[in-house]
């Protein structure tokens, strides 16, 4: 971080040069020197993508089986005390929304769950994965962490990603948003990527949530955290993500502030760190901005997306409930049963920023002149 902060023009010269990058350069490639840079640098990872990937940018969709939790996170929408309306998806549900998302084309699905045992349990997950392999090539999940003998039974049903992101790598920030639940074990969550690679997922996400903690201080732990899983977990493809945060239920406000122009800095930054990492863009960013990121280092963008359950097809609606100390408690409301036009009335984590469909982005990839592909490059490959 200091390092960051002290570059001058010469270092980051000199850092820019090489064609092999340390941490050190990378703190350089991020520093506020290096701002002025921004052309080279992203000169330099547009042509490094285009050499590792070719002129494809590969879409996926969340698709939301549960939005109950155990814990309590400050920026988050479905903490456990937040009063919003929960529910949790039946297999048949989860089903209906894939195929939605199968129809608008996507072969690609991110399963997304709170964390909560009693609803979101690894047999369940197991059975949403199974059912939906049958006809969705790429499933990957980002829910609760868990024990490699628990991931065991969900990757045999064929997930082949796990995402897990550790929010803030600043323990002391994490501590202080992280009041109730199992979350708050720091290492525990940290230590998740290499317990699913162990379990045998071979797609692993990381990312941090820019926003609470200063984003150079996030960005340089996370790639030491990507340097160290390309290193111990050699067999799998290492995804980044760089989530802003966005405005959520509860009102969180952002402790810190990432400017466009350097989301721009860091997304060149660890491309030309990790040169076949996959870097993720999601709908939290405005359309404008994502369509100028596409041709510079992003290889995996969402969609179309709905952060709350049932929010493609309305699964779920005549489900949804409250949660109070674990135990369901009826809407009971006459207003709650009302969707205002939205598929349903479950809250949703956060809201999305680009809310273009599917078949738009795709259209303006293909205007960019890349090809958007539907399907997961790996999973592509084995299919
Ligand atoms: S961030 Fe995850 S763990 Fe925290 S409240 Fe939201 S869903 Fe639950």
């Amino acid at each position: 971080m200091k390092r960051s902060l002290d570059a001058n023009v010469n270092s980051v010269h000199e850092s820019l040069s090489k064609s092999k990058f340390s941490l050190n350069d990378f703190a350089d490639l991020i520093s506020p020197a290096a701002n002025e840079f921004l052309e080279p640098l992203s000169r330099r990872s547009q042509q490094l993508t285009q050499q590792r990937f070719g002129k494809v940018i590969r879409l996926f969709a969340p698709l939301y089986l549960s939005n109950e939790c155990i814990n309590n996170c400050a920026y988050c929408g479905f903490s456990r005390d937040n009063a919003i309306l929960r529910v949790t998806l039946s297999i048949e549900e989860v089903l209906r929304e894939a195929r939605a998302l199968s129809e608008q084309g996507f072969r690609n699905i991110l399963l997304v769950a709170g964390e909560h045992p009693k609803f979101v349990s690894n047999h369940y997950l197991r059975d949403c994965v199974r059912a939906l392999h049958a006809e969705i090539p790429s499933v990957s999940l980002e829910v609760g962490p868990m024990e490699t003998d628990e991931y065991r039974p969900i990757v045999a049903a064929g997930a082949d990603g796990l995402v897990v992101y550790q929010e803030t790598y600043d323990r002391n920030i994490y501590d202080e948003m992280h009041t109730a639940g199992p979350k708050k074990n720091f290492d525990w969550r940290l230590e998740t990527a290499e317990r699913a690679y162990a379990s045998g997922f071979r797609r692993l996400g990381i990312g941090a949530l820019f926003g609470l903690s200063d984003w150079r201080y996030e960005a340089i732990c996370v790639a030491a955290h990507a340097d160290f899983l390309l290193r111990h977990c050699w067999k799998a493809q290492v995804t980044i993500s760089l989530p802003r945060l966005r405005p959520c239920a509860g009102e969180f406000q952002p402790l810190t502030h990432m400017t466009d122009r350097e989301l721009v800095q860091l997304v060149c930054a660890f491309r030309l760190m990790f040169p076949d990492a996959g870097l993720v863009l999601s709908t939290r960013e405005p359309a404008r901005l994502r369509d100028g990121l596409i041709p510079l280092g992003i290889t995996l963008i969402s969609a179309g997306s709905h952060t709350e359950p049932g929010g493609y097809t309305g699964a779920g609606r005549e489900k949804i409930h409250q949660t109070v100390r674990g135990k369901i408690v009826e809407a009971g409301s006459s207003e709650w049963a009302t969707t205002n036009g939205h598929a349903t009335n479950a809250t949703g984590q956060f809201e999305i920023a680009d809310d273009r469909s599917p078949g738009e982005v795709a259209e303006l990839i293909r205007k960019l002149g890349y090809e958007p592909v539907w399907k997961d490059w790996d999973a592509a490959l084995t299919t």
